[in-house]
């Protein structure tokens, strides 16, 4: 029989991607095309990334709150720039029980008009505001092309922050904290470094002033938005009657502002981080930060046992969560791989030495892709038992912090400028990653390079390496410093 080889991400990342997903118990397919269950192992880390952003809402004077699933096509169709954007997107209801409904009832593909429609209500005069509601919800849009679980899908939960503002300086100021909070979110909380900028105007929201974006490096050369930030200027107050009275009693329209992210994080977060032995989690949304592995033989099992239930109290009193695998029936080999496809960023090993010692071996899921940059690392690290409380937390907080260094060095080595078209068509064909150049800010050269090299501009980088004086497309002078790539 012939061995089965093993799925490697290097190899090829698509299969890869799905095989570990389901491995590691993120999701499984619906029986709906494109729709996906998120597993309780997903929807943990969605709830410490809902805790965390929970936390920096709130500082902004960001309240949650809920609205309805379902808008009525006069509502969605009352921006038009909004529909025209949308419309090949939205699943709509037609009959309700055996009635054919009215007006059909579009499911909601973003909230911006059916909360408008309330705003109305809620805001009269200038000290109404500013108003800042937020919502965690799924959405649909109906995805004709290629979906993939958590990166591209018809349904996917997200958050929304929709805010109103009295001048148009203040919804600004909003649109950047929004952005600011996510590019930190990313790599405080995801270890995942992420490019802040603008979305070139032909490809801003529909019916938004201008789109602000993150975008991260993935490792096979595309990049990934990860988080949008819009203002929206009065396009929308104008059209839903958001009025409000300024301190001259006079009447004016609200500035307004939406921003938000998805579970595609959790995507981006399986492709930077994992390698082919599973999913690789930062300890700070890892479900289960440690596991500990006893390995017994008859006559010490009791004692290793009642060491590893003893070390689980102990981190547990320091509020981290624990597996302990006490499995009969599973050898430790099968334990160690079994952690590791689900990403434990620590594995505490106590067996007969560990015992007589009174220490135990730790060893860092992430210790492959650290060897890489440091031949002579030792994967396993032994602790005093009696230091467990103190060197333990320590090391989790090492793990984070390399997660981020490493995706650090990728994403520098997936970065390049190009002054000429031959050093572009370099860098896209070769390097696979990021090509910032200059553009002359026509969308005929942006289809151009798409059309040639599948490559397209991903962002306007707010804080671009060099200032690029030809568009590198039509030669022309360039008017933004831009990044191009492949994209998911
Ligand atoms: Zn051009």
């Amino acid at each position: 029989m012939a061995k089965k080889t093993k799925i490697t991400k290097t190899g090829n990342i698509s299969e890869w991607y799905s095989y570990i997903i389901q491995q590691a118990d993120m999701a499984d397919y619906s029986p709906v095309g494109g729709c996906i269950v998120m597993l309780p192992y997903a929807t943990k880390i969605w709830e410490s990334i809902q805790g965390y952003h929970n936390i920096n809402l709130k500082k902004r004077g960001v309240e949650n709150a809920n609205y309805p699933l379902l808008i009525p096509q006069s509502l969605l169709e009352k921006e038009q720039e909004h529909i025209d954007g949308f419309s090949a997107e939205v699943a709509w209801v037609t009959e309700g029980g055996s009635e054919k409904l009215s007006e059909k009832l579009a499911i909601r593909p973003t909230s911006e008009t059916i909360m408008y429609h309330f705003f109305a209500k809620f805001i009269q005069s200038h000290a109404d505001m500013p108003l800042k509601h937020n919502q965690w919800c799924s959405i649909i849009r109906w995805e004709q092309t290629l979906t993939k679980p958590f990166i591209r899908g018809k349904e996917f939960w997200w958050t929304e922050t929709h805010t109103c503002h009295s001048t148009k300086k203040e919804a600004e100021g909003e649109v950047s904290d929004g952005l600011k909070d996510y590019v930190n979110m990313c790599e405080n909380l995801l270890a995942i470094p992420v490019i802040p900028g603008r979305k070139p105007q032909h490809d801003k929201f529909p019916g938004a002033d201008y789109t602000t974006a993150i975008e991260a490096m993935m490792p096979d050369g595309k990049s990934l938005q990860l988080g949008t930030s819009h203002l929206l200027g009065q396009h929308f107050s104008k059209m839903f009657n958001i009025e409000f009275q300024d301190k001259n009693e006079k009447k004016e329209f609200a500035y307004q502002t939406s921003y938000g992210f998805s579970t595609r994080l959790l995507g981006g977060l399986v492709l930077v981080h994992g390698d082919d032995d599973g999913l690789v989690l930062p300890p700070k949304v890892a479900p289960l930060p440690v596991a500990i592995i006893p390995m017994w033989k008859t006559e010490t099992k009791d004692k290793i046992i009642t060491k590893a239930k003893k070390i689980k109290e102990l981190l547990e009193k320091q509020n981290i969560d624990v597996v302990l695998d006490l499995a009969e029936d599973k050898s430790p080999g099968y334990k160690f791989s079994r952690w590791e496809q689900k990403g434990v960023p620590l594995r505490i090993e106590i067996g007969e030495n560990e015992l007589n010692d009174n220490t135990v071996c730790c060893v860092r899921r992430n210790w492959k892709t650290r060897l890489n940059n440091n031949p002579d690392l030792n994967k396993k690290e032994i602790i005093a038992t009696a230091d467990i409380q103190k060197q333990i937390p320590k090391i989790l907080e090492e793990i984070q912090k390399e997660l981020l260094c490493d995706a650090k060095k990728e994403l520098d080595k997936r970065y390049s400028v190009a002054k000429t078209r031959k050093d572009f068509d370099k860098v896209i064909k070769e390097a696979n990653g990021y090509c910032e150049a200059g553009w002359c800010g026509d969308e005929k050269c942006d289809e151009q390079i798409k059309e040639e090299t599948a490559a397209r501009i991903v962002l306007i980088p707010d804080k671009p390496k060099e200032k690029h004086a030809k568009c590198i497309v039509c030669g022309k002078p360039a008017k933004e410093s831009v990044l191009f790539s492949r994209k998911y």
